[in-house]
């Protein structure tokens, strides 16, 4: 095996399958993630089929399901609740699997840690890398409590404002779109069985999803607001206000919501990586390389599919550079095509009336060119 020794650092989904996946084929794996506490935020995240698949590779998906809502439909609806239409949705991680399922981030994280915990990987919690040095033949590096360790390979997983990207000499930089979300998590109503996108309201769009047996998340896509109110304790009045004129369940779900609910709110933001994600022996992947606005709901998939492959080629028959070469031909088309057709998409809603928009097609090809192997 070319890599033996690995340090993952961020904790987050892309950095727990990972680690998963890396452990499962006989890695040594060390975690480190900054935050002390080590849990998924509260509001839902939309997996489709190929994250599925890349959970059922690395062996959660069964315990994932106990909570999440499987479904293979959507809807898409008017302003006040009528009905456009009822899509079938393409399965991207097979016809074995759901097309989608809604899940609770808090559930999703909680499965990978005890995975990642149960395949004996050394995590450190409130720890992060201060130093890197690196030869042909491995990685030194030193923690900001001052410890030390050799890797053979080092993977930064730690978000769209990764500090190991520029420790390992990657100038990219997110940038904002142009777009902002209201999310909250609330109870779901019993109508509810698929996620709903509504069109044609006051802003870019709202919507909802099922992500367990009694609670839902439904979000608002804005205009970007005063950056003072990025947080997740923004004002439940600011998002009933900006959300007047969307009525049907999503009305009603958020005329229900008590005074307290914690508001997320965000400016949605995007990067891309286009070149290799690796420099030598250290490398970022997931939001760390690529991250996409929301439209097309496959961040986190890109991200577990990075994951699931370096794994594989990092532990097969190939010297390390090659098999990172081969990760690269065959991740950078895949998810540059995604963030391109996401970034289309949040143009076409900034832009309304933009000559040849045509956001059913983009979604509907992206989604059918997913269904090809990672
Ligand atoms: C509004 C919104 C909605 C979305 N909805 C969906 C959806 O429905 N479906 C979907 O597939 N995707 C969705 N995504 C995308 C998805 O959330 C991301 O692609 C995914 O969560 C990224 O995971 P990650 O592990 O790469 O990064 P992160 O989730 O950011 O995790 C990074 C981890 O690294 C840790 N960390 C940070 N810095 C350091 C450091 N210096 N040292 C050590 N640790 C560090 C962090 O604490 C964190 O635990 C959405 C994104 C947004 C913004």
């Amino acid at each position: 095996m070319p890599v033996h020794k690995v340090l993952v650092v961020g904790g987050g989904i892309t950095g727990s399958v990972l680690s998963l996946a890396l452990a499962q084929r006989g890695a040594d794996v060390e975690l480190v993630e900054i935050s002390p506490q080590w849990f998924g935020v509260g509001h839902g995240i939309t997996l489709q089929g190929n994250a599925l698949k890349a959970l059922r590779s690395v062996g959660v998906l069964e315990r994932v399901l106990e909570r999440a809502v499987p479904f293979d439909i959507m809807r898409l609806r008017r302003a006040d609740g009528e009905l456009i239409v009822q899509l079938d949705t393409p399965h991207t991680g097979g016809p074995d699997l759901p097309s989608t399922a809604g899940a609770l981030r808090a559930d999703l994280q909680g499965a990978l840690c005890d995975a990642v915990f149960a395949h004996g990987v050394s995590v450190r919690l409130g720890l992060t890398i201060d130093r890197l040095d690196q030869s042909s033949d491995h990685v030194d590096v030193t923690f900001t409590d001052g410890s030390t360790g050799r890797y053979d390979l080092v993977v930064g997983a730690d978000g769209i404002n990764s500090r190991m990207r520029s420790l390992i000499g990657i100038a990219e930089r997110p940038r904002p779109v142009g777009m902002s979300i209201f999310r909250v998590v609330a109870e779901r109503p019993a109508e509810m069985d698929c996620a709903e996108v509504y069109y044609g309201g006051p802003r870019f769009k709202a919507g909802y999803s099922p992500i367990s047996p009694d609670q839902c998340y439904a979000y608002l896509l804005d205009e970007n607001l005063d950056a003072s109110l990025v947080g997740p304790r923004a004002p439940l009045a600011l998002m009933r206000e900006r959300g007047a004129g969307y009525g049907g369940t999503w009305g009603r779900i958020v005329a229900a919501l008590p005074d307290d609910t914690a508001v997320d709110y965000r400016w949605i933001e995007a990067v891309l990586v286009d070149e290799p994600w690796h420099r030598g022996r250290t490398m970022v992947i997931g939001d760390a390389a690529h991250a996409c606005p929301p439209l097309i709901a496959q961040g986190a998939a890109m991200c577990m599919e990075d994951a699931v492959l370096l794994a594989e080629l990092v532990t097969g028959d190939e010297p390390v550079e090659k098999a990172l070469e081969h990760f690269m031909s065959r991740r950078l088309p895949r998810v540059r095509m995604v963030l391109e057709n996401s970034l289309r998409l949040a143009e076409w809603e900034i832009h309304p009336g933009t000559p040849g928009a045509d956001p059913a097609r983009i979604m509907s090809e992206t989604l059918q060119s997913l269904t090809a192997a990672a």
